[in-house]
């Protein structure tokens, strides 16, 4: 089976764009986005432009502002700043990465926690870990809920997630923990990984390198989730960190890459800013 994160996103916008369309009459206006660019790296360009194709599916109000890369820091901690005080902004989202002489973790922790969709803000972090209310991060959110909608009984499996960083590795790991999987963390230094895989029930791998879980990596029936973006080098197309089609026949469920995780990442961005929008009222 494979779940296809483009059909749910799809389905799940066009449920939140019925919720929005209700909210000028009940609140005097639609939830607000700010998208902020800096600089033209392509891979930004397009996810920008993907977060401004579903607010405009979803009703959501989105404002792009493209930055140049000679931008300082100071300039947009400054516009940052002034967005967290207009009220009439739910969400601000800085497309990462950002150019060298900018501090990611000082653009983090300049959004304000209330308005941060994309959920890394620290105080969000502490908060997720603390079991309390949170914005939860979009991918792994994304993929709770890819997991449920497919019928994956996710208590007491067990699951090993590769990967270990700040956007997808670790907070997948809690947030399958707090749905009682018993989990496993395995990273660049972990020993036997095949051995370690082959025996998860569940498995999601974020960790950037194209089609590095193999056949043999994985074990029949298989739950499987393919969080990778990456280039084939061989033919150059989109790909995943698993080898698809050496693990499809095996898993008896799995994400595509490209139309898996992908966009379920950016439907949660939408539920995000609007659970910002609704939290103000
Ligand atoms: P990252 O920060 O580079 O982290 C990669 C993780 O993989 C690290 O924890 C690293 O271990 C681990 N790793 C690297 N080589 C390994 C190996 N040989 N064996 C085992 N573990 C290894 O990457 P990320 O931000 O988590 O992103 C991972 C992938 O997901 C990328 O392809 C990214 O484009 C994609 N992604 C997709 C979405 C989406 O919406 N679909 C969202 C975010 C990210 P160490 O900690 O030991 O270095």
């Amino acid at each position: 089976m494979i779940i296809s994160g483009k059909e749910l996103s799809a389905q799940l916008k066009a449920e939140m764009a019925a919720q929005v369309a209700e909210f000028p009459e009940k609140y005097g206006r639609v939830p607000h986005l700010v998208v902020i660019l800096v600089g033209d790296n392509p891979a930004s360009v397009s996810y920008v432009t993907g977060k401004a194709k579903a607010s405009e599916l979803v009703g959501i109000r989105n404002t792009t502002l493209r930055k140049p890369e000679t931008i300082s820091e100071a300039e947009l901690l400054d516009i940052i700043r002034d967005l967290n005080a207009d009220d009439t902004v739910d969400g601000i989202l800085v497309q990462l990465p950002l150019p060298k002489h900018i501090s990611e973790s000082k653009v983090i922790e300049t959004i304000s926690k209330e308005k941060d969709v994309d959920g890394f803000h620290p105080l969000n972090v502490a908060a997720l870990w603390q079991k309390e209310e949170c914005i939860l991060p979009c991918t792994p959110k994304g993929i709770i809920k890819m997991l449920k909608a497919a019928g994956v009984e996710i208590k007491g499996r067990r699951a090993v997630v590769i990967g270990r960083s700040n956007i997808v590795g670790l907070p997948v790991a809690k947030l399958l923990l707090d749905e009682n999987a018993t989990v496993t963390i395995a990273h660049s230094r972990t020993e036997n990984l095949p051995e370690l895989t082959r025996q998860a029930e569940i498995l999601v791998v974020a960790i950037g390198r194209p089609k590095f879980v193999t056949g043999d990596m994985v074990s029949e029936g298989t739950v499987v989730i393919d969080v990778g973006v990456n280039r084939d080098p061989e033919t150059g197309k989109l790909c995943g960190d698993v080898d698809f089609s050496a693990i499809e026949p095996k898993a008896s469920v799995i994400t595509p890459v490209p139309g898996g995780v992908g966009p379920m990442t950016i439907c949660c961005l939408m539920e995000n800013t609007i659970e910002c929008f609704l939290r103000k009222r």
